[in-house]
């Protein structure tokens, strides 16, 4: 008997890589695909994986492991490959003998992200065939059908998931591993080297394959059409297949495992019988407007929401308006039914005094991609832009500029980058910043190095290695000054009052100052000192340290007291002192240890 296990989306694309006999695995921590490697790691040693400094160097990686005859998958979220479409463009090129798939992580509804972005477009962009899972069953089965493919057609292909696919857990009927060894790497410049003439010829060889690709998917048996005998067809793929069953169970469904290329022919014949065909689909009218360009007569966004994600609820509204139902039966979940929480820097997290400080100084901050990102949010509310990873260090030189221009050139500018996003693009910033700066403009640059990539769970850094004593250093500070900065402080900013005074300081200098904070993630390294507690004789009730906002606080009343005083839970308090600091009549003290 088959055995079976309840998996999440992401450890069964993990596993089907297992089963297909992978061989190297790469990517970039990024929600929500950031567990294909987490799993990898944990149970499957089989396959070489690493969390690459950033998706352009996962891919690279990938590529060369691909071209030497291993199956291959790369990992990222959605925005990811926006940082690899350079390489990604080119290497669609080559006809590869080792399957070789890049996995993006979509986001429909932005659960944690900083944008919606439909990475089907971009996969047809890079002429790849694209597969859509719609639990962990096809997210398992896709991954291993798609690398058959890739080898077939000579074709990267990729698997396009949704934050929902890759947290939900499912079913899956588990196999064995079956070895695949591609051919051995031999020098083929028509193959690999992408410059005319070859560039030329593979424009055709693209063209041809996704043609072959085309006529295949009319019987492609992950593409599966349902036939309940109604006289409308409605085409679906990924997680509104399954919200579409749970509204309208006895309509007839085309649900495809692969949306590009499409079985086009199929679908034509299909439109013969029925009087309406319906495309449901999250995000942008991506499959619609594939059947429109081979002039096929559908419907689909006009109906349904263009943004976020198609619940079962938006889908039959849709279906009302379209008269597929005569009257909505699900109730409208109402807002009220769980209790909303704000994202929060954890307890003793390092970045809470850094932002206190500059709440207080009131300065202009540009943001970067990190756990930090929290800090536009109440009740730091500091950030004033924020765009995409490494960003802030080209923005605070173009918005230094404007400002200086606009008169105002006395006022500070602070950019805040952590050490993950550091490796992963700010390096080129820096560079930009110190070659094209006069050195006269008023910049600082304050590196929060926790040694992780905190926002998605804790993978190493360049930095990390250091605190997990592996003898790999590679130092923040050191590449900054070899760039050629010399202005660079490193601060404890659990010394607040040090901080403080450094940051203020070097927002009035002029230059480029560089302040890197030097405490480590207190999740990542479980930190736990003595907690600290509060004296409610001594207490005003002021709420200073309450607005450091740290989870473990919060306003209380105290017996034989009217005001309610500050108080602090000793088992979340993991005793970084920053509240004892704020406090302005000193009444937070480490608890005492008991004998
Ligand atoms: S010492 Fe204060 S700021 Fe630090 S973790 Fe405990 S409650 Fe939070
Ligand atoms: S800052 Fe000090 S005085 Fe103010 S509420 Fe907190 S513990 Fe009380």
């Amino acid at each position: 008997m088959s055995k079976k296990e309840i998996l999440s989306g992401n450890q069964s694309i993990a596993r089907g890589f297992y089963e297909a006999g992978g061989g190297v695995a790469t990517a970039y921590p990024g929600s929500p695909t950031v567990e294909v490697i987490e799993t990898m790691k944990e149970y499957h040693e089989d396959i070489y994986s690493e969390f690459s400094m950033n998706e352009k160097v996962a891919l690279e990686v990938g590529i060369g492991a691909c071209y030497g005859g291993l199956r291959t998958m790369v990992t990222m979220k959605h925005v990811g490959v926006n940082i690899c479409m350079d390489p990604l463009m080119s290497f669609t090129q080559s006809p590869v003998d080792a399957g070789f798939m890049l996995v993006t992580g979509d986001d429909p509804g932005m659960a944690s992200s900083q944008n919606e972005q439909d990475n089907r477009i971009l996969g047809k962009f890079a002429n790849m065939p694209i597969f859509d899972p719609s639990d962990s069953q096809d997210a398992k089965d896709f991954v291993i059908k798609g690398l058959e493919l890739s080898e077939e057609y000579k074709t990267p292909v990729m698997l396009r998931i949704t934050s929902r696919i890759c947290h939900a857990r499912s079913t899956v009927e588990l196999g064995e591993r079956e070895e695949h060894m591609g051919p051995k790497f031999e020098p083929d410049p028509s193959k690999y080297c992408m410059l005319p003439p070859h560039t030329f010829k593979h424009q055709y060889t693209m063209k041809e394959r996704i043609e072959k690709l085309q006529e295949r998917a009319n019987d492609l048996e992950i593409n599966k059409l349902e036939e309940k005998g109604s006289d409308v067809l409605v085409i679906t793929s990924g997680i509104c297949y399954y919200n579409f069953k749970e509204v309208c169970p006895d309509v007839d469904v085309f649900k495809l495992g692969m949306v590009y290329p499409l079985p086009i022919d199929k679908i034509k014949k299909l439109s013969e019988k029925y009087s309406k065909i319906i495309v449901i689909e999250e995000m942008m009218p991506f499959i619609e407007n594939e059947l429109k360009l081979h002039g096929i007569d559908c419907v689909g966004k006009e109906f349904f929401s263009f943004t976020g994600e198609l619940h079962s609820e938006v889908i039959e509204e849709g279906l009302v308006k379209l008269g597929v139902i005569k009257e909505r039966q699900l109730k409208d979940t109402s807002k009220d039914d769980t209790t909303a929480r704000g994202p929060l820097f954890c307890a003793g997290c390092p970045h809470r005094p850094v932002f206190d400080i500059l709440k207080k100084a009131k300065v202009n901050v540009i943001g970067d991609i990190g756990c930090y990102t929290m800090g536009l949010l109440y009740p730091w509310e500091v950030l004033n832009a924020n765009i995409s990873m490494g960003s802030s260090l080209g923005i605070i030189k173009g918005m230094r500029l404007a400002m200086d221009k606009q008169g105002d050139d006395q006022k500070p500018i602070v950019g805040v980058i952590g050490d993950g996003t550091f490796f992963h693009s700010g390096l080129p910033g820096f560079a930009n910043l110190k070659y094209q700066l006069t050195g006269e403009e008023n910049i600082t640059m304050i590196v929060l190095d926790n040694a992780t990539t905190a926002m998605t769970g804790g993978q190493p850094t360049g930095e990390s290695y250091h605190m997990d004593n592996m003898g790999q250093d590679m130092s923040v500070e050191d590449i900054i000054r070899t760039m050629g900065y010399d202005d660079i402080q490193r601060v404890d900013q659990f010394n607040y009052k040090e901080a403080k005074k450094a940051i203020v300081d070097a927002t009035k200098r002029k230059g480029v100052s560089v302040i890197i904070t030097t405490r480590p993630c207190a999740l990542r390294y479980k930190i736990k000192e003595t907690p600290f507690e509060v004296d409610p004789s001594i207490c005003i009730g002021c709420k200073t340290c309450i607005k450091t906002n740290c989870p473990p606080l919060r306003m209380k009343k105290y017996e034989g007291f009217d005001k309610e005083k500050s108080s602090i839970d000793p088992n979340q308090c993991v005793g970084c002192g920053i509240c004892a600091q704020v406090c302005p009549v000193g009444a937070i003290k480490r608890k005492k240890e008991s004998k």
